[in-house]
């Protein structure tokens, strides 16, 4: 690498680490030379796309010569139904991170302070060093917290708020550790907070959360003219490969967004897909109850093993294999034809995350798990 060019680039540039995505499966198999391996790595549904979606994609196909509807009206009126707002409130995003770096790119100039939690997801990081934003992470909760180990601490994050905040980022629930905050929590910090600082609630695994203090943070919207809420179509729905999210907000923080947005982020295919996945009721029922049960089967296993793990209520589980470094295991794994997620740069080297699979892939991720571990 030339560092000249480097040192073209702002000092957030700089030091930023590029993102870092699950080993593809192409990858792994031309590597080890092995077919049929199995990728629970990157929070993906086990499960392809509706056969609803995949139709409506294919019948869209021969439009794809325009340009897409770069203001997503069809969509945004079947997601103002659903969520009982006005159109004016959605943005749409190419993926709901998309959304997470308008934020930053709308609310944050140089030098600005942007607090999220330890723990927390990785893109928070990189939306925030690219327009030279300064990061204020706080403190998570402690690992023997009795519900909530290494998750979001509110009282923490609050306490870094000061007249340079500009932009919170909160992931409930939070990747990758699967925690949650309920929404009594929610509302008391937002009711703590200066309507200054923008607030992103990040509900990227809201449709998995059945806990029966969570809710989502739309109830907040109308009372909260600095509140975010993002959602996305790339867990539950199937749609990663896609890239379609969207964020809520009352309609002046939607003006912002919409005035930096590029004019056509959101392709087509990815429109037709999202507005026929909100009909399909039946494909994300299986999802959640797949989900459910899968999640009950590898903790019991979690358990049998004598292996911590960290509750979660999303579509993946942070298991402890190590009591220092998970590397060994992850790659005893990969050997073995099964991708996870090692999660030594989220500050937890002794976990492996691993995501929800089918029956069939969480029970050959348990057997190669025995046997990477000896046991
Ligand atoms: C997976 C994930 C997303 C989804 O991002 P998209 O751009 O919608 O695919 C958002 N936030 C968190 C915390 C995630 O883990």
């Amino acid at each position: 690498m030339n560092p000249k060019i480097l040192q073209l680039a702002h000092s957030g540039i700089q030091q930023l680490k590029p993102y870092a995505p699950g080993k593809p499966l192409s990858e792994l198999e031309r590597e080890y030379g092995i077919t049929d391996a199995v990728k629970l790595a990157s929070n993906e549904s086990p499960f392809a796309p509706a056969n609803s979606v995949m139709t409506a994609i294919k019948n869209h196909m021969a439009e794809l010569n325009r340009y897409p509807d770069g203001n997503g009206f069809e969509l945004k009126a079947k997601l103002a139904a659903k969520h009982q707002l006005q159109q004016t409130q959605i943005s749409l995003g190419n993926g709901s991170n998309d959304i997470l770096e308008l934020a930053a790119r709308t609310f944050v100039s140089a030098g600005d302070e942007v607090i999220f939690s330890q723990h927390s997801f990785a893109v928070y990081p990189i939306v925030t060093m690219a327009v030279n934003g300064s990061m204020q992470i706080a403190t998570a909760l402690p690992p023997n917290h009795s519900s909530q180990p290494y998750g979001h601490d509110l009282s923490a994050m609050l306490e870094l708020v000061n007249k340079r905040s500009k932009l919170i980022f909160i992931a409930n629930p939070n990747n990758p550790t699967g925690t949650y905050l309920s929404i009594a929590q929610i509302k008391e910090f937002m009711s703590s907070l200066p309507e200054t600082v923008i607030v992103v609630i990040d509900e990227a695994y809201y449709e998995y959360v059945e806990q029966q203090d969570y809710a989502s943070a739309l109830e907040l919207i109308v009372e909260y003219p600095n509140l975010i809420v993002t959602r996305t179509f790339s867990k539950a729905y199937g749609l990663p490969g896609l890239r379609i999210g969207y964020g809520l907000s009352q309609p002046a923080i939607a003006d912002c967004l919409n005035r930096v947005r590029q004019p056509f982020n959101v392709n087509y295919l990815a429109q037709v897909a999202a507005i026929a996945a909100l009909d399909d009721k039946a494909y994300l029922k299986q999802a959640i109850d797949n989900n459910r049960q899968q999640m009950e089967f590898l903790k019991q296993e979690f358990t049998d093993l004598n292996l911590d793990y960290i509750p979660s209520v999303g579509n993946f589980i942070c298991v402890k294999v190590a009591t220092d470094d998970a590397a060994p295991i992850y790659l005893k794994l990969l050997e073995q034809g099964i991708i996870v997620r090692p999660v030594a740069s989220y500050d937890l080297p002794q976990y492996l995350r691993v995501s929800i699979g089918t029956k069939t892939e969480n029970e050959r991720f348990i057997a190669a798990l025995k046997i990477a571990l000896g046991a």
